[in-house]
C-alpha cells in the first residue's frame, strides 16, 4: 500500500482538511480519510483535487491546432477547417502518431487531466489500403499512453461513408474507412492485446450518423459490447453543426438527437459529443436518460459551432463530461469557464450554472468529473472515493490561484481565474506521473 497525506483535498465534492489517501497495489483508491495526522505517509505540497477525465480527444489534430486561422474563402467554416485538417495528416506514419500521441498526452497531465478518450478514426494508409496489422495505428496511441502514463479509454471509430445520403468515402477520408466486421476484428485484437493493461479500457465509437449507416449502430453496440463488457463506453459526434442538422431533417426527417434516441438504446454507457443543436424536446429526452453529454467548449467556438445549452440541459437533470477535441485548447478549467461563459454572453446574466449546494466552479467541476468517470467506463466511481483509480492532482501552494483564497472558493479561482497552471504534480493510479520543473515557474 501507498499512503499520501495533504493538508486539503476536494472529497465527496466538498473540502476535507488533513486527508490520508491510501492506494491499494492494483492503483486504487483503499482509504480516504480526513482530520488525520501524516504520520509516516508521504506529504503531498498542495492542495489535492480529483483529476479530471478528458471524454474527447484525437491526437492526430493537436499538432495542427492554431493553423488554421486565417480566411481560406469569402466564408470560411468548419467544413472548410475540416478540408485543412484532412490535408494536415496526409503525410502522418505510425511513428509520427506515436511520438505525437506522446507530447500531447504529457501536455494533458500537465493540464490536470488523468484520462483520456481517445476518439480514433485514423485506421489506414493514406490511400486507404489496410495496415498488415489492422491495430498499427490504434496500438501507438495506446503505447504512447502506457509509456506516458495516461489511463486511455480507446474508442475505435465505425466511419463507413461520406454523408447522410450514403455517398462513398473519398479522397483524404479513405483513410479513416472501417466496416462493420473490421471494426469487431480491431476491437478483438486491441482487447486481447491490452486487456490486462490497467491503464487501458475498451469501448466503441461511431464517428458520425453522417459517417454511419444509422441501422448498423445497434447491431455494433451489441457486438463490442460482447468485447468489451455490458456497459462499455459507446461514444458518437452529434448534432455538432447546424448544417449536419438539416442534412439529417432532409434524409430521415428527424433531427440528429431525435434520430439517434430513437434509433439506438441510448443508456448510461453513451457519451454523445457535443449535441449542441438541439431542440427543446430533445433536450428533455436527452436529460431524462442516463448518458452524458461530451462539451469540448474551446474546439467548439473555435469550429464556430455553437453555444450548447447548458442551463436548460442541467436544470432537466442532464449529465456533462469534458474533452479537448482538436486540442485548441488543453485546460481542464478554461473548458469548464467556457460552459459558464456561453451561458453569460447569451443570457446577459451571470452565476448561471450554479446550484443549492454549488457555486458555478465547484459545481461544473463535480458534474464534470462524475460525467466524466461515467464516459470513459466507470459509472460507479469517481474523484477521490475508495475504489476509484487514485488520479488527482496536487496543487502548488505558492501559486497566485491559492494567495488570500479561503478553500470554499479555490474551485471558482481555478475556473475564472487565467493565472496560468497551477498544476505542481500529477498522479495516475497513484504513481507520479507529472512534477512541474522548478524554473517553470509558478505562474
Ligand atoms: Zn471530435
Amino acid at each position: 500500500m501507498k499512503k499520501y497525506w495533504t493538508p486539503l483535498a476536494w472529497v465527496g465534492n466538498r473540502w476535507i482538511k488533513n486527508v490520508l489517501l491510501t492506494v491499494d497495489s492494483t492503483g486504487r483508491l483503499h482509504q480516504v480519510l480526513g482530520d488525520q495526522l501524516c504520520g509516516g505517509a508521504h506529504p503531498l505540497e498542495g492542495p489535492v483535487i480529483p483529476g479530471m477525465p478528458n471524454v474527447h480527444s484525437h491526437a492526430f489534430q493537436w499538432t495542427f491546432a492554431g493553423l488554421s486561422e486565417f480566411r481560406t474563402r469569402q466564408r470560411d467554416s468548419f467544413w472548410s477547417w475540416r478540408e485543412q485538417m484532412y490535408r494536415s495528416v496526409e503525410q502522418l506514419t505510425p511513428e509520427e502518431y506515436y511520438h505525437r500521441a506522446c507530447k500531447l498526452y504529457r501536455m494533458m497531465l500537465a493540464a490536470g487531466y488523468t484520462e483520456v478518450g481517445e476518439f480514433h478514426y485514423i485506421h489506414n494508409e493514406p490511400d486507404g489500403t489496410r495496415y498488415p496489422q489492422l491495430e498499427r495505428l490504434a496500438d501507438q496511441l495506446v503505447q504512447a499512453a502506457v509509456d506516458t502514463g495516461i489511463a486511455i479509454c480507446m474508442l475505435p471509430v465505425l466511419y463507413q461513408r461520406g454523408g447522410f445520403d450514403g455517398r462513398p468515402l473519398e479522397g483524404a477520408q479513405k483513410r479513416f474507412e472501417l466496416s462493420f466486421d473490421e471494426l469487431l476484428s480491431l476491437s478483438h485484437r486491441l482487447q486481447d492485446k491490452w486487456g490486462d493493461q490497467p491503464l487501458f479500457q475498451l469501448g466503441v465509437a461511431f464517428h458520425s450518423l453522417r459517417a454511419v449507416d444509422p441501422k448498423t449502430i445497434g447491431p455494433s453496440v451489441e457486438a463490442a459490447r460482447a468485447i468489451t463488457g455490458p456497459c462499455g463506453p459507446v461514444h458518437i459526434h452529434v448534432a455538432e453543426q447546424a448544417g449536419e442538422v438539416d442534412q439529417c431533417q432532409s434524409q430521415f426527417g428527424k433531427r440528429p438527437v431525435e434520430l439517434l434516441l430513437d434509433l439506438a438504446d441510448v443508456d448510461a454507457g453513451w457519451c454523445l459529443i457535443h449535441a449542441t443543436h438541439m431542440s427543446e424536446h430533445e433536450i428533455c429526452r436527452l436529460a431524462e436518460i442516463d448518458a452524458v453529454v461530451g462539451l469540448c467548449p474551446t474546439t467548439e467556438a473555435n469550429l464556430g459551432d455553437g453555444v450548447f445549452p447548458a442551463a436548460e440541459f442541467l436544470s432537466a437533470g442532464g449529465r456533462i463530461a469534458m474533452g479537448s477535441d482538436s486540442h485548441v485548447g488543453l485546460d481542464p478549467f478554461a473548458e469548464l469557464r467556457l460552459v459558464e461563459y456561453g451561458q453569460r454572453l447569451t443570457t446577459h446574466r451571470r452565476a448561471v450554472l450554479c446550484d443549492n449546494d454549488h457555486s458555478c466552479g465547484e459545481r461544473l467541476f463535480r458534474d464534470a468529473l462524475a460525467g466524466g468517470a461515467q464516459a470513459v467506463g466507470r459509472s460507479r466511481v469517481n474523484g477521490l472515493e475508495v475504489g476509484a483509480p487514485a488520479n488527482w492532482v496536487v496543487l502548488d501552494p505558492d501559486h497566485a490561484t491559492l494567495s488570500d483564497c479561503p478553500a470554499e472558493r479555490i474551485m471558482d479561482r481555478l475556473i475564472f481565474c487565467q493565472w496560468g497552471n497551477a498544476v505542481l504534480k500529477t498522479f495516475v493510479h497513484g504513481d507520479l506521473v507529472f512534477e512541474r520543473h522548478p524554473l517553470q515557474g509558478s505562474s
